[in-house]
């Protein structure tokens, strides 16, 4: 085999190309060693290797691209090395589809018991089983490129959104570790995109996105957006980020996935989003529609012979009935989750295709006006 090919191989895995665009919102295809992700795209995520409740057959059914997965759980349990031995994430958890992994440092300073951070990484106490650990930007990329994921992240620190000083200082952390995630890089076949941060700041935020963009990655990743700040806060800042960032690299809004931030994401050049939502409302009984929530424990649906969502073409939908998995709630039946999750799901996969359709055909922008107005009238149903 001649050197050309070869080359050009390790050169496209991941080529993103924009098909259609109105105003902000574009539709792409974003390749990668696992097969294609269309965008705007939601990312199901598999926190521990898993979708709670899905397997993959049922996730492949719902029309899932691309699945998360948590690079601070497995290093915890059961070890990225053992993932490494047994093949790999995709062999392991058995998805052939794309995979990204976040690099753990939303865990670290979420859920580990205790943390030191200094200018080279963090050391932790894992919420697991107490042992002292340390996460550092080398340390990340090795445990991602032992995962394998298609597309891997910056170790970054993600700071309160309104506290200016610590999100400056964070900041300055952010883009040394982006760096030196990109040196300790040394597999070809996974693309590191890069995370802007800099909380409800448009001045760091812009900075951010300036540097972030000149490293040059095949993506960037926007972070510390929902995770305390207001909508209209989270608006202004996609619209920041957006002016700045490469227009020809896929931007993936990390962590955020209500069907309103889908809409209003699009709108502002997001084309990949992740969210634990849809799974974790469904192991506590909610449904989610475009419209609103159901808890369906309420007794109000205990002989409800309607499905969650009339307008809905998920399997949940197409076979069962409010009062059956109120039932299956009040039973404490495991499948209650299973079918949950999948209507949950379904709303968000089925919500980016029509989306993508939307831009496609140039009604975006109608479209988004009808899904807020419909929204606006009706809170609970
Ligand atoms: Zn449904």
């Amino acid at each position: 085999m001649s050197d050309a090919p070869q080359e050009n191989r390790l050169a496209e895995p991941f080529a993103f190309q924009v098909h259609a665009r109105q105003r902000r919102a574009r539709v792409g295809v974003l390749h990668t060693p696992h097969g294609e992700v269309l965008t705007p795209a939601f990312a199901p995520v598999g926190t521990r290797a898993s979708v709670k409740a899905i397997t993959p057959a049922q996730l492949e059914e719902l029309g899932a691209s691309l699945v998360l997965a948590n690079t601070y759980h497995l290093y915890l349990r059961p070890g990225d090395e053992l993932v490494a031995e047994m093949g790999g994430l995709h062999c392991f958890m058995n998805w052939h589809g794309p995979i990204l992994t976040d690099s753990g440092g939303y865990q670290v300073f979420s859920l580990a018991a205790s943390r030191k951070i200094d200018d080279d990484g963090v050391t932790f106490k894992s919420h697991i089983d107490g042992s002292t650990r340390r996460l550092t930007p080398e340390i990340s990329i090795a445990i991602q490129e032992n995962l394998g994921a298609d597309i891997i992240m910056a170790f970054d620190e993600c700071a309160p959104p309104h506290d200016r000083t610590y999100n400056e200082r964070a900041l300055q952390r952010t883009h040394t570790w982006a760096e030196r995630c990109l040196q300790a890089k040394k597999r070809s076949d996974q693309a590191l995109f890069g995370i802007v941060q800099g909380g409800v700041f448009a001045d760091l935020r812009e900075d951010s996105a300036r540097f972030i963009a000149s490293l040059g990655l095949p993506g960037s990743a926007i972070g510390g957006l929902s995770v305390g700040e207001s909508k209209a806060e989270m608006d202004a800042m996609l619209e920041v980020v957006d002016a700045i960032l490469p227009e020809d690299k896929p931007r993936y809004l990390m962590g955020v996935g209500t069907p309103e931030d889908l809409v209003n994401g699009v709108r502002r050049g997001v084309d990949l989003f992740d969210c634990v939502l849809p799974t974790r409302l469904a192991r506590h009984n909610a449904a989610m529609t475009r419209r609103g929530r159901l808890n369906l424990v309420n007794a109000t649906y205990a002989s409800d012979p309607r499905p969650i969502d009339e307008a809905c073409a998920c399997y949940t939908c197409r076979n069962f009935s409010r009062a059956y998995l109120r039932h299956l709630i009040v039973a404490k039946e495991m499948l209650s989750a299973t079918l949950l999750s999948m209507h949950n799901l379904h709303t968000l996969l089925d919500l980016a295709r029509e989306i993508r359709r939307a831009i496609t055909d140039g009604t975006f922008e109608d479209f988004a006006g009808q899904f807020f107005e419909e929204k606006e009238g009706i809170r609970d149903i």
